[in-house]
């Protein structure tokens, strides 16, 4: 009799001897072991060894050594979002009394994750400045972290770094950056002494709309910290099939991003020039203090950014997004395909003003199409909007 039970059911023992190109999907949840002292060895220092995809994965921990390389740190913990990655960051380094200062227009999921930890006695403020006296002025006693975006979300101002993080380090203050819009192709913080680097790599990292995934980049013992606490207890994995899919997109990482230089700045430089557009946000198009903080800190620009329209009429606001044609409507970015997004959703005018943000705010993700057609498209939409 043929036991198709057996047969369809055991471990695949036999030794590798093929080498493939192309790294290996290792999509297995556990290890097995040789023999017991293997096992014994391998289960008391899991972060060395292989035993359960929760802890560490080879396709994984590919990711990791390239993200950490890129960055110029030591090590690399990759997450199964970038909200995994921020709020492990946050559950490991944050206890009751601590006080964390956001600095600009933090993205909206991380502001409310912080608010949400005021149950946890973590009080936190909200710094709508760019200046960095201004910034340092919110340090307490009890500043624990200060968590940037630079540029940040919506409204995408650059601050100075350096000298924040100078401060920081004098105080024992854990300074944490989230750099997914400039990537570390553009843009390496830790050189500039801030501690703590974190990426959603749904965006430009994997780069084509197709996975979810989060990292955090700092020295060995801070990440190995993090992957002890809040990697391992919140348990925000990712899947080896969506590393892979993170290792195929930055294959093509550098050039996709020199193209999004490109594309980015032929669109800005038509969007600065149409009187229906009331202000751009990006740093392309900042002042002279943001164009000094982009020539110190950035090496080529990303193609995210918002822009303010002159008429304040949300109908016509409406109207506008609805006539876009190569423009999608659409959340998340960092793919191939251009999107929009107005913060308006139909009646939360208040929350926006509210956030320091007009009420026409729109974000605009520049992707890989012919950007004469993105004018093209942008034009005809703000002509049948707006008129002529
Ligand atoms: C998308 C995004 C996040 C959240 O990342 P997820 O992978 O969606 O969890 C965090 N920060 C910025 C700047 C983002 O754009």
């Amino acid at each position: 009799m043929t036991d198709f039970d057996t047969i369809c059911n055991e471990v695949q023992k036999k030794k590798r001897t093929y080498r493939p190109m192309s790294p290996e999907i290792v999509l297995t949840s556990s290890f097995y072991f040789d023999d017991f002292n293997e096992y014994a060895e391998a289960t008391s220092n899991e972060f060395e060894h292989y035993v359960y995809t929760r802890g560490t994965n080879p396709t994984t921990e590919l990711l990791e050594e390239k993200l950490a390389k890129m960055e110029e740190g030591e090590r690399c913990k990759v997450f199964a979002s970038g909200m995994g990655a921020i709020s492990a960051t946050f559950f490991t380094m944050l206890k009751a009394n601590d006080h964390v200062i956001f600095v600009n227009t933090v993205y909206g999921t991380t502001v409310s994750l912080i608010r949400y930890m005021e149950r946890y006695q973590i009080s936190y403020d909200i710094v709508n400045s760019t200046d960095t006296d201004v910034i340092l002025s919110y340090i307490k006693d009890e500043t624990h972290i200060i968590y940037m975006e630079s540029p940040s979300s919506q409204k995408f101002e650059l601050i100075d770094l350096e000298a924040i993080a100078k401060v920081a380090k004098q105080k024992d203050i854990i300074t944490v950056i989230d750099n997914t819009w400039a990537t570390p192709i553009y843009q390496r913080p830790l050189v500039h002494g801030i501690d703590i680097v974190i990426h959603s790599c749904s965006k430009y990292i994997g780069g084509h709309s197709d996975i979810v995934a989060g990292a955090v980049i700092s020295s060995k013992q801070t990440v190995e910290l993090i992957e002890e606490k809040g990697f391992l207890y919140l348990g925000a994995t990712c899947s080896p099939l969506n590393s892979y899919l993170a290792l195929r997109g930055l294959r093509t990482m550098p050039v996709r991003m020199r193209q999004f230089t490109k594309n980015i700045c032929t669109v800005l430089d038509y969007l600065s020039t149409d009187k229906r557009i009331k202000k751009i946000h990006h740093p392309y198009c900042g002042n002279a203090w943001q164009k000094q903080l982009a020539e110190k800190y950035l090496d080529g620009y990303g193609s995210l950014f918002g822009i303010d329209m002159v008429d304040d009429d949300l109908e016509k606001l409406k109207v506008f997004v609805n006539a876009l044609q190569v423009f999608t409507l659409g959340v998340s970015w960092g793919g191939f395909e251009s999107l929009v997004l107005p913060v308006f959703k139909g009646n939360n005018q208040q929350a926006i003003i509210d956030r320091g943000l007009d009420v026409t705010h729109l974000r605009i993700y520049v992707g890989l199409e012919n950007p004469q057609e993105l004018i093209e498209d942008i034009k005809a939409a703000l002509t049948i909007a707006y008129g002529k």
